[in-house]
């Protein structure tokens, strides 16, 4: 079978005392046989402690952003080539966070992701529509359309990516998608990426909104729900413990 993955997303979150608390306890709750995958998407100017807090454990380092460029005069930014340079194995691109508040594009979510392969990253590509999309009827087509700009920017590579289906009604809000509207989504979205690979089976679609301790096991119980991008849950160990338990 294959094995799921788990991801926090800490966000802007986060502290030198708190961070080395919260992976503490991690480490200390994750059992031995742990059998998904678990990581972090961190703020970048605690990459190095993160890297350094998780060294020797199952936990992987994820970043939240990375630049479309590849170095120079692009102040603020930071470069695949640095996420490497601290052990970075996955990006996530195009968090509606990022496309609401930074006026990131589809175009700019797909230079993104080709920076991160090109540099051995994985990116985790983040589509999803809001709720006026939803209530128009708009959402296969909003979320197929953000798919697409990454499957035609990153032709052959697209199967290296991850996919985070987020409807934007259900971050941070509270609601949940159902189990059975996520994996409406994820099957439409696995349908095409099956069109674009011959590996689409083995990808690993991830759920994110709202995310819990209560309702992880549902939505991971689905078809195509191969994992979570976990926000405000990933920020407490016993809560995110839960759904790493749940994710086995
Ligand atoms: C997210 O930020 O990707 C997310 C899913 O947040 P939350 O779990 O808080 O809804």
């Amino acid at each position: 079978m294959k094995k799921k993955l788990i991801v926090g997303n800490w966000k802007m979150n986060g502290s030198l005392a708190a961070n080395a608390s919260l992976v503490q306890a991690l480490r200390a709750g994750m059992a031995e046989g742990t059998a998904c995958g678990v990581a972090l998407a961190v703020p970048a100017p605690y990459l190095a402690q993160i890297q350094s807090l998780c060294a020797g454990s199952r936990i992987d380092l994820a970043a939240q952003d990375v630049s479309q460029h590849e170095a120079g005069a692009f102040t603020g930014e930071v470069s695949a080539a640095m996420l490497r340079d601290f052990g970075v194995r996955y990006v996530l691109v195009g968090h509606s966070e990022r496309r609401q508040f930074h006026g990131e594009s589809d175009a700019t979510v797909a230079a993104k992701a080709q920076r991160a392969l090109a540099a051995g990253i994985t990116p985790i590509v983040c589509v999803g529509e809001t709720l006026a999309e939803r209530e128009a009827g708009q959402t296969e087509a909003v979320v197929r359309r953000q798919l697409a700009a990454v499957i035609h920017a990153n032709g052959r590579c697209i199967s290296e990516v991850v996919v985070a289906y987020e409807p934007v009604w259900a971050i941070g809000t509270g609601k949940t998608a159902s189990p059975a509207q996520a994996q409406e989504v994820h099957a439409a979205l696995r349908s095409q990426l099956a069109a674009a690979t011959a590996h689409a089976e083995a990808m690993l679609l991830l759920y994110g909104g709202s995310m819990n301790a209560a309702n992880a096991a549902q939505l991971l119980a689905e078809q195509d729900i191969d994992g979570g991008l976990v926000g405000g849950a990933s920020l407490k160990a016993s809560d995110f413990l839960s759904i790493i338990a749940a994710a086995q």
